[in-house]
């Protein structure tokens, strides 16, 4: 208190403290004035006397003009942003003490504000930090001055200051922010990033409101749609191909009809020899209808994983039984190396039935006559990696083989070596996505060994129960 009080005391102007004495003052020297003008108190009582009055008014005024200055140093303290300003006593002024109490109070919703805005400032960085989008903030040069982390990490962490152009090249985008510039209201324009391999991206320019103490005069946000754009091709393209597949077997079997009721008409015998080529149309219509429809299937399940367990035992009994006639067809020996017991896993029996249809029916459909197809078996030890221990089953063919280049686009939907070939053999070219899908179901995975004009082996390979993957 009394330290307080001295700086209070240091703090006193003369001049202040001066015309505060000389306001109290003034009505007394006037009354001395006019008493010696009188003649009733002589000129040396008048000057003892304002001597006197000027020494009490001092010690009057002094105390009050103290605590004023200790006040007005106190809101100067917090103007200039001073944060260990404190709040003086004001003793002396009690009834203006409120006032000090009320810069306090001020000082303290400053602090309040202050302490918002800069929590604000936190949150809107980091929201535009986790912006998936690439943000460049530009002046009015369209140089940049700031960033979130997408961008810096998209391109490098150094663009502060980079010309726009230097990064993004582009006369359209460049067109556009000159737009917004002049019409003040934000834009899109669709721009492609010629990477390796290319990327696409929408990019929002909008403007910013003109301030004088910020530089920022633009925001551009730019969306990626590499995604999007390889999704909407995938699904033209399946559609596309659908349809030509459909349409296939379909003009096949219009022409068969329009034959037998035109230049056939009543012709038994070619009624006789049509009427199977139009069953067989059918039938592969049929079979295409009935493989999409697993695709579709399987495709909404794909992250719905199998929990029953089953018995790879009888699945793949049931798989060679069904399939034995057609390899018998082409006097092929399905040649069954099996053990009569292999472990139970988890999985859904007919999803892993049509896996291993599939799979024998592509080796008898793609072997010559009189060969030998081998189905066998391996338990393969856990490793270092994630997989734990897994069963491995092999069915390997004496056909033709598949050159190495195409062996990765074998799961591709439609992906056929030889299209004429495949068709004449009833496929449909959605065989092995459609064991690719099952398997992901499985957490399974598909190896496929070929050699041309030697035969192949399809591997499926299961993982065992209790495995950590
Ligand atoms: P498809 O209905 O045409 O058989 P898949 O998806 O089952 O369709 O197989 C895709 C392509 O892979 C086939 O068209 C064929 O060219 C090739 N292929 C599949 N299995 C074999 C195999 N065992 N031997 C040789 N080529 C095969």
């Amino acid at each position: 208190m009394k330290r307080n009080f001295s700086s209070i005391e240091r703090r006193v102007p003369f001049r202040t403290l001066f015309k505060g004495m000389a306001i109290i003052a003034l009505a007394p020297y006037m009354l001395l004035i006019i008493l010696v003008l009188q003649g009733q108190i002589s000129a040396l009582a008048a000057i003892a006397g304002a001597g006197f009055i000027t020494v009490i008014s001092l010690i009057f005024i002094y105390p009050y003009i103290a605590n004023l200055s200790a006040l007005t140093a106190y809101v100067r303290q917090l103007a200039q942003d001073d944060r260990s300003a404190k709040a003086p006593d004001l003793s002396f002024l009690n009834n203006v003490e409120e006032l000090s109490a009320a810069v306090e109070e001020l000082h303290q919703s400053w602090e309040v504000r202050r302490r918002d805005l800069e929590s604000s400032i936190t949150e809107s960085r980091l929201l535009i930090d986790t912006l998936p989008d690439i943000i460049l903030m530009l002046d009015q040069h369209h140089n940049i001055v700031r960033t979130n982390q997408t961008a810096r990490q998209h391109f490098t962490p150094h663009l502060y200051r980079t010309n726009l152009e230097e990064v993004v090249s582009s006369p359209p985008l460049k067109e556009a922010i000159a737009k917004v510039g002049l019409t003040g209201h934000g834009v899109t324009v669709p721009y492609t990033m010629d990477t390796q391999p290319q990327r696409f991206f929408m990019i929002a320019i909008e403007p910013f409101p003109q301030r004088a103490s910020s530089n920022y005069r633009y925001i551009i946000a730019m969306h990626d749609i590499t995604e999007q754009k390889r999704t909407e091709t995938m699904l033209s393209d399946f559609v596309a191909n659908a349809s030509h597949e459909i349409r296939t077997p379909l003009t096949t079997m219009l022409g068969f009809v329009e034959t037998l009721q035109t230049t056939a008409k009543n012709d038994k015998d070619a009624l006789n020899e049509f009427l199977p080529l139009m069953r067989q149309q059918g039938e592969r219509m049929a079979k295409l209808v009935r493989d999409l429809l697993s695709l579709s299937k399987l495709e909404r399940n794909l992250s719905n994983p199998p929990t029953e367990r089953c018995s790879l035992t009888s699945l793949l009994a049931n798989a060679i039984e069904h399939l034995s006639p057609s390899a018998e067809e082409r006097q092929i020996t399905l040649n069954n190396k099996l053990p009569s017991r292999l472990p139970r896993i988890i999985g859904d029996h007919e999803e892993l039935i049509q896996v291993f249809e599939n799979l024998l029916s592509n080796a008898i459909k793609y072997s010559p006559k009189q060969t030998e197809i081998t189905i066998s078996s391996s338990i393969l030890p856990a490793n270092d990696k994630e997989d734990g221990e897994s069963v491995r089953i092999n069915i390997t063919d004496e056909g033709d083989g598949i050159p190495e280049a195409v062996i990765p686009r074998l799961t591709e939907r439609f992906y056929r070596v030889d299209t004429a070939r495949s068709r004449k053999m009833g496929g449909t070219g959605l065989g092995l996505s459609i064991v690719k899908y099952i398997l992901d179901r499985h957490n399974g995975r598909l190896k496929i060994k070929s050699t041309e004009g030697k035969g192949s082996t399809f591997s499926v390979i299961l993982p065992l129960p209790g495995n950590k993957s």
